[in-house]
């Protein structure tokens, strides 16, 4: 039966496929794809880590106490029984071979499968043993954990897929399945989202997430469609389902009758001819009616994503978001090595056009490491992260300054500092800079210099912005985060998505004072947030002076596109206007 399950349009584009449903597990799991010669190794791994438990199992019965109630026992004959169960033990092998998932993604989403029809059952204990079921299952889980894996580790698969390497190359699903699948889970960290690399899923929903989590950034950034926050999403559709995701609307359909399913193909290939129409701008300078010149950049999460942002016709990187360098790899930071080669990659492939790199900005919603606890600290987003991590260790920090003027020496780096607020921070960011060139004197390295730019992402500094300005390059507003802290609302949580307003006129007054203050000091102001990508904001953003962006490569052309159409000088009045407005919404119709 057709149902549609509502939630909040991230990234742009109609999806159609089957899902893959994602099972929350109490235990946390790591969910990749093997290559298809690794079908029966990560097998035999399921079924040593099955028999291993049913000895565990039968030796703990042989070594009961004879005085241990009768009811241990029983207990433990039902979870022996369950775990030879074929339901368990061929259906695991199934989702191994067919599609690739690794032993453990096997094991969950047989026991989602499995435990839905426990739910079913009108029968009490039956529906009781659930329970049991979920607990034989975290065994297994448990000692394949402490097994050595046979099969490449998920961190060496984000690894694979940063450096394009062959290997990722082997790993689509066709081996197993034909049509596009549709990955549907409770929630999916960003480092999840780059393991699954754009190739293997047409679109993905999540039950929670915000409009500009970092989720749905790295989606968007993917160019594929997603809905986040639509809540229930894991439980409702079912492993296999069909799924349509509109993520111009928000909406997820399942199991769409074939008159939808028609409508929906229908505007998939208008969506495809309107990407083609629009892949013609790619040369065209970006030029307003009135001859203003618009610099138009990209963000990027990888070193070698330079080559979409050329091919989409970028002018340079804006903002080169350097954590997921750091983030999934068990704590194993990349050395300066490492980085210098990263930071290098992504300005080589930039052909000589300025590539923005910011350090690290990890914490709130981007974790180090997927194992930490999302509620690791009290309230994560005002917690230790961006900046105030890096200060909080020097040593890495500098790490990461020296690899980037290390870099700078084959090309144009701007190096920018996420979330600063305080004066002491700037000087404490700078002291260390000079400490960190000091260090490659010492060596005899060979480094570049770099132009230094500040992030406004938080009231107060936009509130200080001459003071940046005096002692910045650049700045960047990173709306994102300037809206999240103005507004008082978490950016991750769907519960308060409706209250996320760009057009907040707290929000715009101050972003009009920054972009303002930088124009009457000469100085460069970028936006480099969400907003700058949405075309709904682009005539706004040119009323009120900016005159460069930075966004997803996917989303440069139609903001260019509206660009070619714009005539700043008519538009200046009017977004006067809508920043003095008490209800800026209303005026935002053209
Ligand atoms: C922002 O906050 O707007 C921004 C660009 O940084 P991030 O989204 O990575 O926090
Ligand atoms: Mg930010």
């Amino acid at each position: 039966m057709t149902f549609a399950i509502h939630g909040l349009a991230v990234s742009r584009g109609i999806a159609i496929g089957r899902a893959v449903v994602v099972a929350s597990s109490r235990m946390e799991v790591v969910h990749y794809f093997i290559r298809p010669e690794q079908v029966e190794s990560e097998i035999a791994r399921a079924r040593n880590a099955r028999n291993a438990v049913i000895d565990e199992l039968r030796r703990l019965q042989d070594e009961m106490p004879k005085d241990a109630p009768a009811e241990l026992d029983a207990l433990l004959d039902v979870h022996l029984m369950l775990l030879q169960d074929a339901a368990l033990g061929t259906a695991v092998k199934n989702w191994i071979s067919e599609r690739l998932y690794n032993a453990e993604w096997a094991l969950t989403t047989q026991l989602e499968a499995i435990s839905r029809q426990f739910d079913e059952m009108e029968d009490e204990y039956l529906r009781e043993r659930k329970a049991d079921l979920e607990q034989v299952t975290e065994r297994i889980l448990r000692h394949m954990k402490g097994m050595p894996s046979p099969v490449a580790a998920p961190a060496a698969l984000a690894e694979a897929s940063r450096a394009g390497s062959a290997d990722q190359q082997e790993l689509p699903l066709d081996a197993g399945v034909d049509e596009p699948l549709v990955l549907v889970a409770q929630d999916l960290s960003p480092v999840d989202m780059l393991q699954f690399k754009s190739r293997l899923f047409a679109g993905f929903i999540t039950a929670v997430g915000g409009r500009t989590s970092h989720t749905a950034i790295v989606a968007r950034s993917m160019d594929i469609p997603a809905v986040v926050g639509a809540r229930a999403a894991s439980q409702l559709i079912r492993q296999d389902d069909w799924v349509i995701i509109d993520g111009n609307a928000g909406v997820v359909i399942v199991d769409p009758s074939p008159i939808i399913l028609a409508e929906y193909g229908f505007r998939q290939r208008q969506n495809d001819l309107e990407r083609e129409r629009l892949s013609r701008l790619r040369h065209t300078p970006a030029l307003t009616l009135d001859g203003e010149c618009i610099e138009l950049l990209a963000n990027i999460e990888q070193p070698g994503d330079g080559a979409a942002a050329v091919r989409a016709g970028a002018v340079g990187v804006g903002l080169f978001r350097t954590e997921f360098l750091f983030m999934g790899r068990g704590g194993n930071l990349p050395d300066e090595e490492e980085q210098y080669r990263a930071y290098r990659e992504a300005v080589d492939g930039m052909q000589g056009m300025p590539v923005t790199i910011r350090t690290l900005d990890v914490g709130a919603d981007k974790p180090l490491d997927k194992a930490q606890p999302k509620d690791y600290y009290l309230n994560p987003a005002l917690g230790l992260r961006a900046i105030r991590w890096s200060l909080a260790d020097p040593a890495m920090f500098r790490t990461q300054l020296r690899a980037i003027l290390r870099a700078a020496a084959h090309g144009q780096i701007h190096l920018l500092f996420p979330m600063l607020a305080h004066q002491s921070e700037i000087d404490q960011t700078l002291a260390q800079l000079r400490l960190a060139q000091s260090e490659l004197d010492a060596r005899g390295a060979v480094y570049g210099a770099v132009k230094l730019g500040a992030m406004i992402e938080v009231p107060a500094a936009a509130l200080m912005v001459r003071t940046f300005l005096r002692q910045f390059d650049f700045l960047s507003i990173g709306t994102n985060d300037l809206i999240q802290y103005t507004l008082a609302i978490d950016r991750a949580d769907e519960a308060v998505a409706h209250l996320y307003d760009p057009l907040h006129p707290a929000v715009l007054r101050l972003v009009a004072d920054v972009i303002a203050e930088g124009r009457a000091q000469g100085k460069s102001v970028c936006v480099c947030g969400e907003t700058a990508g949405d075309v709904g904001m682009t005539r706004l953003l040119l009323g009120l002076g900016l005159r460069s962006f930075s966004m997803h490569p996917a989303q440069i052309l139609a903001v260019k596109q509206e660009i070619l159409r714009s005539d700043t000088r008519k538009l200046a009045p009017w977004a006067q206007q809508v920043v003095q407005s008490e209800n800026p919404s209303a005026l935002m119709a053209p």
